[in-house]
């Protein structure tokens, strides 16, 4: 199969990032473990604009929401600036191996999955040559990365889908890409807007930890978080979004002890914890507390 046109570079820098790879469509965590997103908002104390404690989603007017959005947006587009292929850690060539880093990005870091990730594109690289895999010898080659049967098994799934129904081209629309086995509306939007640089907004922890903390959305649902945010953004800027906010919650809007001291974001967060000794404001954006 010919190769599409390479889509980032291979070097990638500190502030780069992949999707959160916890909860990856296809691989379950532990028995017994909650999500992740209300595990860590539980221990933050509830922290959560628009969750039970209350937020500006229930006083501040839809004009006055879109408004904050559009300098949230952009107060994060200077922090963090790039497009979406830019800001994507997982080195890749092209949207076939994006796919495949990206599914092995499940309850991995990215730093794992660029160390593995090459291997299997030297010894698998066409849809058509991971779709003929031994599934044992795929297994040796990923099982670093954790849930490495089940991932073998998404990934030659994948890959014979996708050989099978798509010409062995990685299908550009959402609504081919979730046909594909281990492939969810997350890692399809991953495709999406760093493959293809089409609109996609992938909502993983991060992004569903950010948007409730900064009055987004009032949702816990990943689907109806992105159809929120979907709204208040314009669809050039979703991918590069959704990226921009894990890189925030893991560098400052960290899950237990978000630094609000140092955040970008702080007055325009209704989660905001005011400095040691600085009483709350009185007016202008409600606290969520
Ligand atoms: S001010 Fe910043 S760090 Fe604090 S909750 Fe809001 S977004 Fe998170």
């Amino acid at each position: 199969m010919a190769k599409a046109k390479s889509v980032a570079t291979r070097a990638a820098p500190a502030h780069k990032t992949g999707v959160s790879t916890m909860h990856q469509e296809g691989i379950k965590p532990a028995a017994g473990s909650k999500p992740d997103a209300v595990v860590k908002e539980k221990a933050a104390g509830g922290r959560t604009a628009g969750g039970s404690a209350g937020g500006p989603t229930r006083r501040e007017s839809k004009a006055a929401r879109a408004a904050r959005a559009a300098e949230i947006v952009e107060r994060l587009a200077s922090a963090y600036p790039g497009v979406a292929t830019e800001l994507c850690a997982l080195v890749h060539g092209d949207p076939f191996e994006l796919l495949v880093a990206t599914i092995l990005s499940a309850q991995c870091t990215d730093e794992r999955v660029n160390l593995v990730a090459p291997s299997v594109f030297a010894r698998y690289p066409t849809p058509e040559d991971l779709a003929g895999a031994e599934p044992g010898e795929l297994e040796d080659l990923i099982r670093s990365t954790g849930f490495f049967r089940a991932k073998a098994q998404s990934l030659i799934g994948m890959a014979r889908a996708v050989s099978e129904r798509f010409g062995g081209e990685i299908p550009r629309a959402l609504e081919d890409l979730v046909t594909l086995p281990g492939v969810g509306r997350k890692t399809g939007n991953v495709v999406r807007s760093v493959a293809f640089s089409l609109p996609g907004l992938p909502v993983d922890t991060h992004v569903l930890r950010l948007s409730r903390r900064l009055g987004l959305t009032s949702e816990t649902d990943p689907v109806k978080v992105e159809s929120d945010l979907c709204a208040l953004v314009a669809e050039e800027a979703w991918g590069a979004l959704s990226l921009r906010l894990i890189l925030h919650g893991r560098q400052v809007c960290v899950a237990r002890s978000p630094r609000c001291g140092i955040c970008i974001l702080a007055d325009r967060c209704p989660s905001a914890q005011p400095a040691a000794g600085t009483p709350a404001p009185r007016s202008g954006v409600p606290k969520a507390r």
